[in-house]
């Protein structure tokens, strides 16, 4: 056995699954270990290393040297013998990349994880960490982890209303009783008589690959230590107590992990290199009303089509409020902007401004000057909405965002639903002008709302702060691993 200070010393190994979603909170929990004494060090291949971590890592470790180390260990990621197009390395890569068939790549990208099974088990052996942190779409990571008497924590990347709702779901199958998939259900035992439609849920193809591929997920999980979220109590404090009953062995909520990051440098790097320079991005905010800009942004993986941004551009001129739009239409740049309706820039110069690629969001979510956020309700950008105090409009595209919805207009109450009627996954049901300009308008003038967002702003600020539920929650989960260690 080491000394008392070893002991008490945690190391966590952090296993993120290869997406923006999943790699950017990674980095915020590695940070928050930190800051606890603990000593972080993320696994991750050579692209993404370079993408996510060395940058941002380095600066963290130079400006804290009073803090454990965060550290990084590459695997190769061998694509093309995975039968996937050499460089694949990030499901960016995937839904960045026009030309390919996003639904089966990223099917076959998010099976072919399952070859790290074999390297985690080498880097087990030889770093023996305290606890593994893997992500969910990793369920052979319990096992491997397992092996090697280390504590396997899963991390979904999602909340505990999603987890939850979509537990309810599958195991009462509600949707088989409904006359057509567009009628409301209630979620049945779920808290708060929440509904939604058969279209807008994923669990119903179980014998399908990716139905048995989910089914060992949730079966690693129940054999894990247990579930880290990124969320906070007071967000969801029902769902909180279901997912711990029922649900999972046992969670901790440790969020919003974004709080941490509180250096202009920190939040302006968050992810990739934004596409705009963030100084003349803050000065065009700084030049407008409190409260009366409306941002939008559809995370890493939406892709909508020509046809939808054209609408999406005519919605906000009608709505007649001054925006900032982040569009991730790669492929077109350099060529005529086909999804931009005919002089739409200069007819909105002043009052709107589009960025091209990648946006600082958090920077821009905490500007005074933002009054909505129009969300596709990824589950770290529907949390950041909430960390600056936004009411939002809601446009669920794919995976669980649907629920993150009804989270927002049916439980918190906290935003507007734009209308959109079924799951696409990638691509996103299409939704009219009318619907947008009606959406954003009635997002901006709900006082109510506005002061419900503010008031979860406050809860999740301090749910972070020493005492607060997210830090009592972290200093539990290390008491164990410590008692674990010993
Ligand atoms: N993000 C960003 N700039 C962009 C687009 C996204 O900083 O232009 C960040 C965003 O702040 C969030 C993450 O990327 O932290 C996206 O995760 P989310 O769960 O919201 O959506 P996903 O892309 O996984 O669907």
């Amino acid at each position: 056995m080491g000394t008392s200070s070893e002991v008490s010393k945690l190391h966590f190994l952090l296993f993120p699954f290869m997406a923006h979603g999943h790699m950017i909170p990674t980095l915020d929990m590695a940070k928050l270990f930190a800051t606890k004494g603990a000593k972080s060090t993320i696994l991750t291949t050579p692209l993404n290393s370079k993408l996510f971590f060395e940058k941002p890592i380095k600066s963290f470790n130079q400006e804290n040297p009073g803090l454990e180390d965060i550290s990084i260990e590459i695997l190769n990621f061998p694509c093309t013998e995975l039968g996937l197009p050499e460089g694949c390395e990030n499901s960016d890569f995937i839904f960045s990349s026009p030309d390919l068939a996003k639904g089966d790549l990223s099917q076959k990208f998010l099976l072919a994880m399952k070859y790290f099974e074999e390297p985690l088990e080498k880097v087990l052996e030889t770093t023996k960490p305290d606890c593994l942190v893997g992500n969910m779409f990793f369920p052979w990571a319990t096992k491997v982890a397992e092996k090697f008497g280390v504590p396997r924590l899963v991390f979904h990347g999602t909340g505990c209303f999603s987890i939850c709702a979509s537990h309810c779901i599958r195991l009462h199958k509600p949707y088989e009783n409904v006359a057509s998939s567009s009628e409301l259900f209630v979620i049945p035992d779920l808290p708060g008589d929440v509904v939604i439609t058969e279209e807008q849920v994923i669990e119903k193809e179980e014998e399908s690959v990716m139905g048995k591929f989910m089914k060992g997920i949730r079966e690693s999980e129940r054999e894990s230590f247990g579930v880290l979220v990124n969320s906070f109590y007071e967000l969801e404090p029902d769902y909180s107590d279901f997912l711990k009953r029922f649900v999972a062995k046992r969670a901790w909520l440790i969020g919003p992990l974004s709080l941490g990051n509180r250096k202009f440098e920190e939040k302006a790097g968050r992810g990739k290199k934004a596409s705009i320079d963030e100084h003349e991005c803050l000065k065009w905010l700084d030049s407008k009303k409190c409260e009366s800009v409306v941002y939008l942004s559809f995370g890493t993986m939406s892709s909508f089509n020509n046809e939808q941004l054209i609408e999406i551009a005519a919605g906000l001129e009608m709505s007649g409020h001054d925006f900032v739009w982040v569009v991730n239409k790669n492929g077109s740049q350099g060529e005529k902007e086909e999804w931009l309706p005919e002089g739409f820039e200069e007819k909105t110069k002043g009052k709107g401004l589009i960025i091209r690629g990648w946006a600082p969001q958090v920077l821009i979510l905490d500007h005074q000057a933002l009054g909505g956020f129009v969300t596709h309700c990824g589950w770290n950008s529907l949390l950041e909405g909430v960390a600056a105090g936004l009411p939002m409009v809601t446009w669920p595209v794919g995976a669980e965002q649907f629920y993150n919805e009804k989270l927002v207009t049916q439980v918190l109450k906290t935003g507007v639903s734009v209308g959109v009627k079924k799951l696409m996954q990638v691509v996103g049901d299409f939704v009219s002008r009318e619907k947008v300009e009606r959406a954003v308008k009635e997002v901006m003038v709900g006082e109510e709302r506005r002061k419900r967002a503010k008031e979860f702003a406050e809860m999740a600020k301090n749910a972070v702060k020493e005492g607060g539920s997210s830090e009592i929650e972290l200093n539990r989960l290390m008491e164990e691993l410590k008692l674990v260690k010993l």
